[in-house]
């Protein structure tokens, strides 16, 4: 009789955006026409940049045309690609050789693949209140998980203490999804020290990185000293770039990373040669232009428009005194639940008084009780109506 991954048994139900669904759709049949801002969605809504639309329409036309046309490509992602990406690295002092650089269809697919790099019998360090996958993933895996609780007294971003248990891999998301926060260096020094010194791999998540604005916060985990030895980046066009329904990131596994004298850049080359043929070439043709000094021009632009949103929201809160965290480095902001009120009961509040949707914190684990998360990649005109609505709505129950 087959056997089959009975580790699938062990994921918890996710509700979370089911339930969010069924109460919206619940409150929208019962209040017909009544508008809904949705703060709660985690997809961009801004389009391509046009000159990465450009390259991609060009790359399709290579596609009809004998002399240009692209079969299967590198596995590892196309040359021109992996350079690109090393020197955009580089223009940011992290020295790093195309070889270290693997083109992805997203960061998601990696977060789960990476794990075939490491023995199903190890651990794994999770920060919680965590992006869901990271648990899934490793339950899928087999895997021990550990949880670190991210919370107001350490800003949601822990660091390693003698309590901390010894994990083979340590999950860090900086700039963070739900919470907004960000590590400092220094906090990702004690990291990185951390895993040189028990032999652990740090999965750094970038996802993010593109909406960072203070100058002191590290974009990527290999601008801290040491982590070379120590660390595999994972990073993704979709926030960056808007690529979420357009697939492409890429992933950064250094030549000097190894354990018991295996060298895992080279392990990756191998499960990227046996698991893909590579990603699309034209999907790749749009990552170039993405790179291009007019393509970052361009995405900054519309980060510009998602961190103006942002404003709208947290200029709110700051007036009426709410906690919260993120909003500056990270298109998330992470409030703090009215008095009283669980992140669900939040919830429901939100959607029935002023018909705003937010995510509940708990959704992403018990240490986000008590939150709930709000993004800010809707429109301009809907989130600046959501900020009133929230100010009012705070406003009164204060008074
Ligand atoms: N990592 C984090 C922290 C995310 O929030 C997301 C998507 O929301 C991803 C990874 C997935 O990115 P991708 O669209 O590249 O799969």
């Amino acid at each position: 009789m087959i056997k089959l991954n009975e580790n699938y048994g062990n994921l918890k139900d996710s509700y979370l955006f089911f339930n969010i669904k069924q109460k919206v759709d619940k409150y929208v049949a019962g209040h017909p026409g009544m508008k809904i801002y949705r703060m709660g969605i985690g997809d961009v809504t801004l389009p391509l940049a046009w000159c990465v639309i450009d390259a991609l329409s060009n790359a399709v036309a290579d596609q009809a045309q004998k002399g240009t046309f692209h079969g299967y490509m590198p596995e590892c992602g196309m040359p021109e690609l992996r350079e690109i990406i090393a020197a955009f690295y580089n223009g940011r002092g992290v020295e790093l050789t195309p070889g270290d650089v693997f083109v992805s269809s997203g960061a998601s697919d990696e977060l789960g693949d990476i794990l075939d790099l490491f023995d199903s019998s190890g651990s794994s360090i999770i920060m919680e209140p965590a992006y869901p996958a990271y648990v899934d993933a490793n339950i899928i895996a087999g895997r021990r998980i550990f949880h670190v609780t991210g919370n107001e007294a350490n800003g949601f971003a822990p660091v390693p203490d003698n309590d901390t248990p010894v994990g083979d891999l340590i999950y860090i998301c900086s700039p963070n999804n739900p919470t907004g926060a960000v590590f400092s260096k220094d906090a990702l020094r004690k990291w990185v020290d951390f895993a040189n010194l028990h032999g652990s791999i740090i999965l750094f998540d970038a996802a993010y990185e593109a909406f960072i604005e203070s100058p002191s916060v590290p974009h990527s985990i290999f601008e801290i000293e040491g982590a070379r030895t120590c660390a595999i980046e994972i990073c993704s066009l979709s926030k960056t770039a808007g690529f979420t329904g357009t697939r492409l990131g890429y992933t950064v596994i250094p030549g000097e990373l190894k354990r018991g004298g295996l060298c895992l850049n080279d392990m990756w080359v191998r499960n990227r040669t046996t698991k893909t043929n590579g990603v699309s070439y034209v999907l790749q043709k749009g990552g170039l232009a993405v790179f291009s000094d007019e393509g970052r021009r361009e995405i900054m632009e519309n980060i510009r428009i998602y961190k103006q949103n942002a404003r709208y929201l947290t200029d709110a809160l700051d007036r009426l005194g709410v906690t919260y965290y993120g909003g500056r480095n990270a298109p998330y902001i992470f409030m703090k639940c009215p008095e009283g009120y669980t992140s669900w009961e939040s919830f429901d509040l939100l959607l029935n008084e002023i018909q705003v949707v937010g995510t509940p914190g708990q959704g992403f684990g018990d240490a986000g009780e008590g939150f709930i998360r709000f993004s800010t990649f809707a429109s301009p005109e809907d989130t600046k109506e959501a900020a009133l609505r929230i100010f009012d709505l705070l406003t009164r129950m204060k008074g």
